[in-house]
């Protein structure tokens, strides 16, 4: 895995994790995350909770087999015609308890974020934040993977408003957790030199304590990726770990999104921007690609790997027998890509397909 190139695509949290890998090659080693596609994300939604709502109104979860947020409303497909709709306010009832401390909406630690909001139907809304990003973007609409224009300041608008929103609220419920012994340590700034204090003796229990036990956890699946032991697992929805852990290892509460992160990366200022850094903002379409909105976050993945920038890429493509099921796959298969298009309303262990390619390559 060491010279191979990977892009990935993820949420806010999952983008976070990446930057934490970045951040400490030192310790867990070079990653081969090198383009980072981010979404934009206001919350996601546990399987169970929302299995039990859906049983409220005669549904079966397993026969769903795509799922919209549209207009204040969740829809659920049952087929390509027919389908029926959950008012947002009430299947917010199933959100993660994790989304509820998440202050990042439009993946400001990425390359390129992609989201619906602020474009009109059939376009997204693409932040470029990086130059990497930018020349991927820039290369992509010359060669015409896509068709781009620039975002409508009343789009800009909508975009920067829902952004503040989600930090102001959560940052409501994370003091409220903070004063309740339910500390959220990946927003109390600390400088680098503590940083190394506090996390040199934190094992998988202390990830347990500090993240899993008090509503944190992303379900990323970077604690699996970083366990240089491979005893971490992700069984009913939650990591745990099968062994016992050897003194002076720490790798997976490092590389846990939701464990502390060092100042400077992301700055206190980035609370008070509601996009974070970014070097330019558009609205998008991927016109030959069937995408959640434009396509792009498709098309991009696509470019990048049929023009050989990376030699694989991380999505997240629906689980065959149960199609609300997130499934993450490391592929260099252009048809998977594709394939993968569409959002999936369900928080996905990504960082676990890295894994099962290393230890494919090991094989
Ligand atoms: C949980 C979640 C919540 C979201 N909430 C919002 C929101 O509130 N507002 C908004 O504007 N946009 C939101 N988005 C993003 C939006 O749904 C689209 O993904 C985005 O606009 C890109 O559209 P597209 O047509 O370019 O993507 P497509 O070309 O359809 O590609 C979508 C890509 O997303 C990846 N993906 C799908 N599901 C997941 C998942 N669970 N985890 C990681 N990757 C995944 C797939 O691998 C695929 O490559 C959310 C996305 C997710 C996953
Ligand atoms: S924690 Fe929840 S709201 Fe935040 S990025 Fe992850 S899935 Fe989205
Ligand atoms: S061996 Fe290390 S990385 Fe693996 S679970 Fe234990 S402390 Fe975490
Ligand atoms: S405990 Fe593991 S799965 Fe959960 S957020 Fe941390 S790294 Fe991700």
């Amino acid at each position: 895995m060491e010279n191979k190139k990977t892009a990935i695509i993820g949420t806010p949290c999952h983008m976070t994790a990446a930057a934490k890998m970045d951040m400490f090659t030192d310790y867990l080693g070079e990653s081969s995350l090198d383009i980072k596609i981010g979404l934009f994300c206001m919350e996601n939604f546990s399987y169970s909770y929302m299995k039990q709502l859906l049983e409220k109104y005669g549904y079966d979860m397993k026969d769903i087999i795509e799922c919209r947020v549209e207009k204040n409303y969740l829809w659920f497909y049952l087929t390509e015609e027919r389908m029926f709709k959950i008012p947002l306010k009430e299947a917010r009832s199933c959100m993660r308890k994790n989304c509820q401390i998440c202050m990042d909406f439009s993946s400001e630690q990425s390359d390129i974020s992609v989201g619906s909001v602020g474009s009109s139907e059939g376009w997204s809304t693409v932040i470029i934040r990086t130059e990497k990003g930018l020349k991927l973007l820039e290369d992509a609409e010359k060669d015409e993977y896509i068709i781009t224009k620039p975002l409508e300041e009343s789009g800009l608008k909508i975009l920067e408003r829902l952004a503040s929103k989600k930090k102001k609220e959560n940052k409501v419920e994370i003091t409220k957790r903070e004063h309740s012994g339910r500390p959220v340590l990946y927003r109390r700034y600390i400088p680098q030199e503590i940083f190394q204090d506090e996390v040199r003796e934190c094992q998988f229990e202390d990830l347990k304590c500090d993240v899993v036990d008090v509503g944190s956890c992303v379900l990323c699946g970077a604690c699996l990726l970083a366990c240089p032991e491979d005893i971490v697992k992700i069984e009913d929805r939650k990591p745990q770990i099968k062994g016992k852990c050897p003194e002076g290892c720490n790798l997976c509460y490092m590389a846990c999104p939701r464990t502390y992160i060092p100042e400077g990366e992301p700055t206190k200022d980035a609370d008070k921007k509601p996009l974070g850094d970014y070097l330019k903002i558009l609205t998008a379409q991927a016109p030959m690609i069937k995408g959640q909105d434009g396509g792009v976050a498709t098309a991009l993945l696509n470019y990048a790997l049929s023009q050989k920038m990376v030699d694989e890429v991380v999505v997240v493509d629906k689980s065959k027998e149960h199609p609300w099921k997130p499934e993450a796959k490391l592929t260099n298969n252009l048809a998977e890509v594709l394939s993968a298009a569409g959002t999936k309303y369900s928080a996905c262990p990504i960082f676990k397909s890295l894994k099962d390619g290393q230890s494919k390559e090991e094989a």
